[in-house]
């Protein structure tokens, strides 16, 4: 359905990146993995590859204008284009925002959100040569909760939100679509370090009384890339089994 389209998913070496990179590659991608691990995104191309499409790892740390550049250029290289570009590696540094340091807010806001505009930028102007394209950005409920612990991390998926609606307008004449998938609280190793008193307060609040799993999220990513989310554009979808609506 989707043979010879190429996407490129950032953190991909592992937990929701991973599933997203897996999901793609079997509705017929082919699939760049980037990370900054360089054996673990090896590991996931191999993976990727054992499903009957190309794949390729690309080391590279998304807070770099450098490295944001090298990588859709390794893209263009290998493939010759971009379909899809999946915004999706991302870190926490939780602390209280009176004791939060400079540099854990700088490296939350770099990795998070910085990384996020300058990988779009760079894609964006291969996209905009073939006037297609989709970007997905993965943000967070916490950007829109603006959770307690999380100021440096709510504010950067917040913005990650704002950034998407940005680009959605910029490049909407170019037949680009941009959006934002919001999860909640899904089982992966960002989450399995929580206390185990938050992970049941959670499960508590969400109404569909499980966590989410990194497919969760890996579907509804595969949504906005399928030519049925063609007219969607701009928006955030919440994948948190209504812990928000
Ligand atoms: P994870 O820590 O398991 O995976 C993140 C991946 O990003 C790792 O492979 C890591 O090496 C990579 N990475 C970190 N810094 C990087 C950098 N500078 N450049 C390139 N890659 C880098 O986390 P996860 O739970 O799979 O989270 C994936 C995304 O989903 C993140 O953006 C996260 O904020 C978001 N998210 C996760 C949850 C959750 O409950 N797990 C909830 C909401 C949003």
């Amino acid at each position: 359905m989707n043979e010879g389209k190429v996407a490129i998913v950032t953190g991909s070496a592992r937990g929701i990146g991973k599933a997203i990179a897996l999901k793609l590659a079997r509705e017929g991608y082919h699939v760049v993995i980037s990370d900054i691990l360089k054996d673990a995104a090896k590991e996931t191309a191999q993976e990727i590859e054992k499903l009957g499409v190309k794949s390729l790892a690309v080391v590279a740390d998304v807070s770099k204008a450098e490295d944001a550049g090298n990588l859709i250029k390794q893209t263009v290289e290998a493939f010759g284009q971009v379909d899809v570009l999946v915004n999706n590696a991302g870190i926490t540094r939780d602390n209280l925002a009176i004791r939060m340091s400079e540099a854990e807010w700088d490296s939350v806001l770099n990795i998070n959100l910085k990384g996020t505009f300058l990988c779009s930028q760079a894609a964006a102007k291969v996209m905009m040569k073939k006037r297609s394209g989709r970007i997905i950005n993965i943000a967070s409920v916490s950007g829109i909760l603006g959770t307690a612990g999380q100021a440096n991390y709510a504010s950067s998926k917040a913005g990650v939100i704002a950034l998407t609606k940005a680009f959605a307008r910029e490049l909407g004449a170019r037949n680009i679509t941009v959006n934002a998938v919001a999860p909640g609280y899904i089982a992966t190793e960002m989450t399995e370090k929580l206390p185990e008193n938050v992970k049941e307060e959670y499960l508590k609040q969400i109404p569909l009384k499980r966590a989410g799993t990194p497919e969760d999220v890996a579907n509804v990513v595969a949504f906005l890339a399928s030519d049925a989310a063609s007219y969607v554009t701009g928006t955030t979808l919440i994948v948190s089994g209504g812990l928000v609506m």
